[in-house]
């Protein structure tokens, strides 16, 4: 098998920083705070079921393309596998098995009970029409009809998905099972049993826990400097709450580079301008252009990275000047770089707990569907933000109690429950 062929085992570089292997380190911190039995730890560092289809597709021209799509469940000791699906050019087995992980951290941190699933496609959906994208979903979904499920796995959005992937997975699922079934999928459009506040959750969730964290330090949003790297579903909904909280939203970037502004961007015209040229940012006027690496390192009160994983390393590391951290994305900070900065008094507050609005919401979705009763907006936000202060008080009084940082804390309490229903669960046989 040829190494362009989408099943070759992705050979890391001797520089390649492994999502998986960093996942299963944060997994050790928190199995031996815990001082869980070798059992457990084993169990938990495994996912129960990886699944890789292949996608035969038909591009517009004619010609087929073979993708590979994969699923990875990691544990669903607490009810239903749960976790978004990728579209991204950098996804490989090894990404989604260590996202998966943390959505089982995310979801058992925040007290829904679901367990934690991711799914990916190595593409960049730029590259493909809009039916070429639908024919990729419903391949997919079909190629995974005996592995989801409304009680057994429920994917949602993730980096270049949307409502609009949700619905052709949820009308696939269902012309498969002869009946609609809304609660396959969450993140679907409010038409077929969507929730409101789902788009701009993960956003909000980001907010909420910078308000938290400030106000824990004394302060408030209004006038607070913040870096957000990301300007993508959640960056940008992060953006345009914390701008209207008051704060100073200094600079944004997206893969093709940022702007900034010493007083300030405002946002709601930066997304109308983005919205004019094709996503793209640079340009907008008031704005000096910035590179996303000079964007992380700028001096900042909060800083948000909110793309992708392994932006903060041991490269950089020691030129970020925030003193508080929010991870917006998965994993945007490294096992070394996170050391370091947690010596240097840095706190930073981890992913499974500042990006799990958007799980909470999809969560709230489900319940919504189950129950055949929907909700207006102002409850789904504010049970959405009721599970996301509760969860940030129970990761600050670990830490406080156990002197660990947010991030072990998080970890703790997440890999605690989990390990807990393991261990009233027992061991079949
Ligand atoms: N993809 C999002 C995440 O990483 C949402 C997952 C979901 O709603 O199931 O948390």
């Amino acid at each position: 098998m040829d190494q362009t062929s989408p099943f070759a085992l992705d050979i890391p570089s001797p520089a390649y920083i492994c999502p998986f292997d960093q996942a299963c380190s944060y997994l050790d911190a928190a199995a031996k705070e815990l001082k869980l039995g070798q059992g457990v730890s084993e169990i938990l560092s495994h996912p129960r079921k990886v699944v890789t289809v292949s996608i035969p597709v038909k591009r517009d021209n004619g010609e087929i393309q073979v993708l590979a799509g994969h699923r990875v469940q990691h544990s669903d000791i607490l009810g239903p596998y749960k976790g978004g699906i990728r579209f991204h050019p950098a996804v490989t087995l090894r990404e989604v098995s260590a996202l998966a992980m943390l959505m089982t951290w995310k979801c058992a941190l925040l007290g829904i009970p679901y367990g934690g699933a991711k799914g990916g496609i190595a593409i960049n959906p730029k590259n493909y029409s809009i039916s070429e994208l639908e024919r990729i979903s419903r391949r997919y979904i079909s190629e995974l009809i005996k592995d989801i499920g409304p009680s057994v796995d429920i994917p949602a959005p993730d980096m270049g998905t949307s409502a609009r992937e949700m619905a052709w997975m949820m009308d696939t699922y269902s012309v498969n099972m002869g009946h609609a079934v809304p609660g396959v999928v969450t993140g679907k459009p409010l038409s077929i049993g969507g929730s409101l506040g789902r788009e701009m959750a993960t956003g909000r969730g980001v907010m909420i826990i910078v308000r938290e964290a400030l106000a824990d330090r004394g302060k408030s949003l209004a006038g607070t400097r913040i870096a957000i790297q990301g300007f993508g579903n959640v960056g940008a909904a992060a953006a345009e709450l914390l701008h209207q909280a008051g704060a100073k939203i200094i600079a944004v970037s997206t893969g093709a580079g940022g702007v900034f502004a010493e007083n300030g961007l405002d946002i709601l015209e930066l997304q109308a301008y983005a919205r004019e040229n094709n996503r793209k940012i640079s340009g907008f006027p008031q704005a000096k252009p910035i590179t996303n690496t000079e964007l992380l390192t700028l001096p900042c009160d909060v800083l948000i990275p909110a793309a992708l994983e392994n932006q903060i390393t041991q490269e950089n590391v020691n030129q970020i000047q925030a003193n508080l951290i929010v991870e917006a994305a998965n994993g945007p900070v490294t096992l070394e770089a996170n050391q370091a900065l947690e010596a240097r008094g840095v706190t930073v507050l981890p992913d499974i707990l500042s990006n799990a609005g958007g799980v909470v919401v999809s969560y709230l979705e489900w319940v919504q569907g189950l129950s055949y009763l929907f909700w207006d907006e102002q409850r789904v936000n504010g049970e959405m933000e009721s599970l996301m202060v509760q969860a940030y008080r129970k990761v600050m009084h670990q830490s406080q109690t156990r002197k660990i940082s947010p991030r072990l804390a998080a970890y703790v309490l997440g890999v605690g429950r989990v390990a807990q229903a393991l261990n009233d669960r027992g061991l079949y046989p």
